[in-house]
């Protein structure tokens, strides 16, 4: 395969960094993660975690927290040095760690790199929230004082996916370590270098050691390990509803705080009077952005009866000139899937598909030169499909999209709602009101109007119904690392209180 992955000298090594110190798995363990682009190539040899190993991380981010290890608590200034100078080593170190992102997500080039550049923004924005992290104070009548005062939760597990695997860590790292918690990073398995880069380049900073710790290994090992120990706070998840689930039970245990970034069936609504050539083009980067593995993915087109057609035929024109291939050429549009499983997974969808619906385009699995060796699938739509049907209820996570038609306002604000998921939507109308009426009326984290898969760091993300608990990203992305405090402080000077009197007689 002609591919520039040999600037990165295959394959990557990540191993664990625990208290300050990166090391081999205790005995030794590794696991390979393969190249999705060309499995013939090992991308990763990953330090493979025990039980042992996320117990020492677990202890060391306890430890830190507890000891206030170099005032990290109070010292804001520290922790704002410390973001700042990870966004600038993000971008000084951009090259490297787009290719490691693209090599091992499959993520075509010309999608990696401003995904680094996206994780460098958060580091940067919550950096100027360190030290803004303001609390309330209030006098009662009789000048007794209320302080409500913000505190970091504590420590913090996160357990990442693999899809974005720089900004979905960043996204829970940055805002947790501005508020001043210690975290240990479960990072996914078909990604473990690209979050130990991360955690090493912030290394190098003047982070204290214990602060941010990072162990590779199995979710039902180390991830499980993290959920169940009772010396974490908090655990912040981004991943399958399946596994948010089980992870959601397993804390309520304990009353753990949780926040969770789970699964989505993003509708995408089309009125008839929508402008087609913006409204296909942001449908087609919704869709095959990542080869449509994203939480975020427009999967469901509800398109009114009226335009069906042109838009239609808008979309699947520049479905077809989509280039898939080797993630590491410039001009490759859409990358492989993840693995062996994904590709079956998304192959069984489509075969329903076909038997019962209409194939619009793609459906194919791709063969010949580089594709004999990757999980290489078409951009593939389906019209005419049936809302009820699990290609439009189930997270099939590909480039897999169904188009199914609506009559009026009612009727498409029904098909959007009618799902389980709720994390993100699009509406198309150039009638404003409508489009503000519909963006309302659906139940989802993020509705666009006329565009899509926008996320600045500055807005949230997150999820209604089974999508997800919490935001992330901005202002309100710090609230999932917080608890608030009230110190009470008497201002009347009375030894014997009003309110004594209910239990003191004199
Ligand atoms: P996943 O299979 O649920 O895995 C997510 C993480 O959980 C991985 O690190 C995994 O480790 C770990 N894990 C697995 N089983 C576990 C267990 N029993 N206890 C603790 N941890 C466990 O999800 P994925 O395939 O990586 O990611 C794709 C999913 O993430 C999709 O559903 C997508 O919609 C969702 N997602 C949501 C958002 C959002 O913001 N809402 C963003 C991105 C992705 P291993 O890798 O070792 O199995």
């Amino acid at each position: 395969m002609s591919s520039d992955n040999n600037r990165l000298q295959l394959p990557l090594t990540s191993d664990l960094i625990i208290n300050g110190e990166e090391g081999k798995a205790t005995g030794g363990q590794v696991f390979n993660r393969e190249n999705p682009a060309d499995t013939r190539q090992v991308a990763t040899v990953a330090a493979q975690g025990s039980v042992e190993d996320v117990r020492a991380a677990i202890d060391a981010a306890r430890d830190a927290f507890d000891q206030n290890v170099e005032n990290w608590i109070y010292n804001y200034k520290l922790r704002e040095q410390v973001l700042f100078r990870t966004a600038q080593l993000i971008r000084e170190n951009a090259d490297r760690l787009s290719r490691v992102v693209s090599l091992e997500v499959g993520m075509p080039m010309r999608q990696a790199v401003p995904h680094v550049a996206a994780a460098a923004d958060i580091f940067e924005f919550y950096a100027g929230l360190a030290g803004k992290l303001y609390g309330e104070s209030f006098t009662l009548p009789n000048g007794s004082m209320i302080n409500l005062v913000k505190e970091p939760i504590g420590v913090v597990g996160m357990i990442t996916p693999w899809n974005f695997p720089l900004t979905q860590t960043a996204r829970k790292v940055a805002p947790a370590l501005a508020v001043g918690c210690t975290v240990v990073v479960k990072p996914a398995s078909y990604t473990p270098a690209a979050s130990y880069e991360l955690v090493k380049l912030m290394h190098q900073t003047a982070i204290p050691a214990g602060v941010l710790n990072l162990v590779s290994g199995p979710g039902s090992v180390i991830g499980a390990e993290i959920v169940t120990s009772s010396k974490v706070d908090k655990i912040s998840f981004t991943g399958e509803t399946l596994t948010g689930k089980g992870i959601a039970a397993q804390a309520a245990k304990e009353v753990k705080r949780i926040s969770l970034e789970l699964g989505g069936k993003a509708p995408y609504v089309v009125f008839d009077d929508a402008d087609v050539d913006a409204a296909s083009r942001a449908a087609i980067f919704g869709m095959f952005r990542n080869a449509g593995q994203a939480c975020g993915a427009t999967t469901r087109l509800l398109v009114q009866e009226g335009i069906h057609d042109r838009f239609l035929s808008a979309v699947v024109d520049l479905a077809r000139k989509i280039e898939v291939g080797d993630p590491s050429q410039q001009s490759t549009d859409m990358g492989p899937l993840i693995s062996s499983t994904q590709e079956r997974v998304v192959q069984e969808y489509i075969k329903f598909g076909q038997d019962a619906f209409e194939l619009v385009t793609g459906g194919n699995k791709l063969h010949g030169d580089v594709y004999d060796h990757g999980y290489y699938v078409e951009p593939t739509i389906f019209d005419h499909v049936d809302n009820s049907s699990k290609l439009s209820q189930e997270e099939i996570f590909g480039p897999v999209v169904a188009v199914t038609t609506f009559q009026d306002e009612e009727e498409a604000i029904h098909l959007a709602n009618d799902t389980d998921f709720g994390l993100v939507a699009g509406v198309w109308s150039a009638d404003y009101p409508r489009a503000m009426r519909v963006a309302r009326r659906i139940r989802a984290g993020t509705v666009w109007i006329w565009d899509n898969y926008a996320q600045p760091v500055e807005g949230i993300w997150g999820g209604y119904k089974q999508s997800g608990i919490g935001r992330e990203l901005g202002y309100h992305g710090l609230d999932d690392f917080i608890e608030i405090k009230q110190i009470f402080t008497d201002g009347t000077g009375l030894a014997m209180k009003p309110p004594y009197g209910q239990v003191i007689k004199d």
